[in-house]
């Protein structure tokens, strides 16, 4: 399997004179890593499979053919202040397919009938609702009706205490920021009675196209109630609970999306979704009945500030939405630590959103709140959504994707997001986002081609068309799935994974030891062992592969925690248990050596099996360091044999998608090369030069033409042996490289 050297040999002589098979595999001089010589390019394009047949878009549902969603956020002054004709003719101008336009459920908008559906103050009898759709309909757009049953008045409270959320004193639960509202339950008669009022009301009175609802389900975390209906569900936060939330959430949902069709089929209904890799409700189980994701994940915030965000929304939404409609809401408005609803944020990082939108597969979706002084007192957010909006609406054939052409699977591991805690050693609720971020800046570093995969989603028939399955410490993974990986890599599949991956079951038990132990050759050896001064190390005992690029070193970083392992034979790494940090008098190892291992890798015909006992992915995030970034990138490339899809090679730190399309294919590249990359906004774009991008098409396809669609140019190519060739000479904050063939 490996070219074994003799240990001594291997340290004496390094890198230099390290065996062929392991010197041609050092990573890209795009890490910019110092004292690693740059090894041939040997990466072996594999050819994209036959193309799709082609579809009839008139057999298309209408929200499928979506590509602009465009929100002004009404607020209760908005009827006294607001230009009907203005802000339908600013959305209509601006291309947009679909306007949201507020029914909402906290205020009514129109003179509604319904009991405690309060009439806002500046409305006066007037239909506001109303004037809104027939202005967007003269236009031609499409209007959802936007309604919020998160919250309701002290009224309503005094004839319903039932419907409020209760603290565990059984004290209501207030709105934080205005407490004549109180917060209501899911599971109460509120969202049974009143909210279907409300919806049929509309739904007798308007020609809406569907339904909305804002503040519900909650994203990111699940709801702690003490009501009394919540009292008897298991407690929050708890796999039992998410259980009964996730039915309760597909039962709500599917009655209302029935009152939506009581008028018109072609109507449905939809909920304010996102969250990321944290979803609330369980994202394969909700996407089998909704047609429509709304991810409601509108900038950066200070705890999650990396400049990807919205993209890696995109790349959920592809795991479970298959070909159905997703859209990512951007905030035009100042999104982050500090909030300003109704001033506009910086284009640049306001124009980035919307470039991860399109990028990640998503429909653009374009947000601000209020207007006041007709359209509002800040304009500046209108000219750089209309303009992104006019320029996307020139090439929407080319960038509405129909597959991902990825070759890596990135295991989501919702419930382990949700729910799992941490090791014992480091429990935090930022856990896993700190290990998503971690594997997801490897992988663009690396500039990998990869998809994320729901764990409902692990059947054999989806992930055949990855060469790789990553499972970043995918804590909780049930019998049945450990069985589909081991199925994975029995048809030949390959996987990399880490921590405690499998060390848990649906509902949080853990195991005595991993699911995967047979698969990955390994076994625990007791409980997780954190750092406590100086953290581990990995003693490289042979030349392999996945040590590429390392001289002059006899151990490399280990991780903040691990899994301690039974002692394997012939590891490559092996741990060197921590020690002390402070004073440095004791900074020495106690024990020099061990056979517990720090790394298990293993091959069987054409799989190949990483296993890293220690949290690499997160440890990586949260330090920069760059031999845990080397270590992740040769064993992704070890365990993919090298192969890749689409190549693009130049200088920069980039995200990139690559895309069928129904003219051909599209190649994304997303600029991150700037200061602002993981805090704040962006101010401005440091532009990229020269990235080529080579791909193997079909046998039979025909290439008609290369356009860079925000450059606005056509680019010269070269096709020999059906291996396209072509380069992109420069890329300010986006480009996307439009293929068209025949
Ligand atoms: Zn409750």
């Amino acid at each position: 399997m490996t070219l074994v050297i003799n240990r001594r040999d291997f340290l004496k002589t390094g890198a230099a004179a390290l065996p062929l098979k392991a010197a041609i595999l050092q990573p890209d001089s795009a890490e910019a890593i110092p004292d690693v010589a740059v090894g041939e390019d040997v990466a072996r394009l594999v050819p994209l499979p036959p193309r799709l047949a082609p579809i009839d878009p008139t057999t298309l549902p209408w929200q499928q053919k979506v590509r602009r969603v465009g929100q002004s956020n009404m607020t209760e002054h908005d009827p006294a202040v607001m230009n009907i004709e203005e802000w339908a003719d600013f959305w209509s101008s601006a291309s947009a397919d679909v306007v949201f336009v507020s029914v909402t459920g906290i205020l009514a908008f129109y003179p509604s009938k319904v009991r405690f559906h309060r009439h806002g103050r500046f409305l006066n009898g007037r239909d506001f609702f109303g004037e809104c759709v027939a202005a967007a309909k003269r236009r031609g757009m499409r209007v959802v009706a936007r309604m919020s049953p998160d919250l309701n008045w002290e009224d309503a409270l005094e004839a319903h205490p039932e419907w409020a959320m209760r603290h565990a004193d059984g004290s209501v639960q207030f709105s934080g920021e205005d407490s004549r509202l109180f917060r209501t339950c899911m599971f109460s008669s509120y969202m049974d009675d009143y909210v279907p009022a409300i919806m049929r009301e509309v739904n007798s009175l308007y020609d809406v196209d569907c339904f909305y609802t804002n503040g519900w389900p909650p994203i990111g975390s699940l709801p702690d109630c003490h009501c009394a209906v919540c009292s008897k569900l298991p407690s929050s936060a708890t796999p039992a609970y998410w259980n009964v939330f996730n039915d309760r959430v597909l039962e709500l949902w599917q009655k209302y999306d029935a009152i939506a069709k009581e008028k018109n089929h072609e109507r449905f209904y939809f909920a304010n979704l996102g969250g990321n890799v944290r979803g609330g409700p369980n994202l394969d189980r909700l996407a089998k009945t909704a047609v429509w994701f709304q991810a409601d994940n509108q900038g950066r915030t200070y705890d999650d500030p990396a400049v990807w965000g919205c993209s890696l929304q995109g790349r959920v939404c592809n795991a479970v939405m298959e070909d159905k409609f997703a859209t990512n809401v951007t905030a035009a408005y100042s999104t982050g630590a500090v909030r300003w609803r109704n001033s506009s944020k910086n284009s640049a990082e306001a124009n980035m959103w919307l470039n991860e939108t399109l990028a990640s597969g998503m429909a653009l979706y374009y947000h601000f709140i209020g207007s006041e002084a007709g359209l509002g007192e800040d304009r500046r957010w209108q000219k750089v959504g209309a303009s992104y909006f006019q320029w996307a609406a020139k090439s929407d054939r080319h960038l509405k994707p129909r597959r991902s052409l990825a070759n890596i699977g990135v295991v989501i591991g919702q419930s382990t997001q949700l729910l799992y805690p941490g090791p014992v050693t480091a429990r935090s609720r930022n856990y896993m986002r700190e290990t998503t971020h971690g594997i997801y800046e490897a992988l663009l570093t690396g500039r990998f081609a990869f998809d994320f995969v729901h764990e409902d989603r692990l059947d054999l028939g989806r992930l055949r068309k990855y060469r790789a399955l990553l499972l970043p410490n995918v804590a909780m993974l049930s019998d049945r799935q450990c069985q589909q990986v081991r199925d994975y890599v029995h048809s030949g599949g390959s996987i990399m994974a880490s921590f405690e991956t499998s060390l848990y079951d649906q509902n949080l038990k853990p195991r005595d030891d991993f699911g995967l132990a047979d698969l990955l050759g390994v076994s625990k050896a007791g409980g997780v062992i954190g750092t406590n001064g100086n953290a581990y190390y990995g003693r490289m005992e042979q030349a392999h592969p996945v040590l590429a690029g390392f001289a002059d070193t006899n151990w490399l970083p280990g991780a903040q925690n691990r899994v301690p392992l039974k002692p394997g034979q012939d590891s490559v790494l092996t741990v060197v248990p921590g020690f002390v940090q402070y004073p440095p008098e004791l900074a020495y190892p106690a024990v020099s050596r061990t056979a517990e291992p720090a790394i298990a890798l293993r091959e069987t015909g054409s799989s190949r099996l990483a296993y890293f006992p220690g949290d690499i992915e997160r440890t990586f995030w949260l330090t920069g360091h760059g031999d845990l970034l080397r270590l992740i990138h040769n064993t992704i490339r070890w365990i993919t044999h090298d192969e890749s899809v689409v190549r693009v090679k130049g200088d920069g730190f980039v995200e990139m998608f690559a895309w069928e399309t129904t003219p051909g294919y599209s190649v994304h590249l997303l600029n991150y090369t700037n200061a602002h990359a993981y805090h704040g906004w962006l101010s401005t774009a440091y532009p990229l030069t020269a990235q080529t991008v080579t791909m193997k098409l079909p046998d039979g396809v025909r290439l008609k033409a290369v356009e860079l669609l925000r450059a606005g140019m056509s680019v010269p190519f070269q096709l020999e042996a059906g291996v396209l060739h072509f380069t992109i000479p420069h890329v300010d904050d986006y480009e996307v490289a439009a293929i068209s063939v025949a």
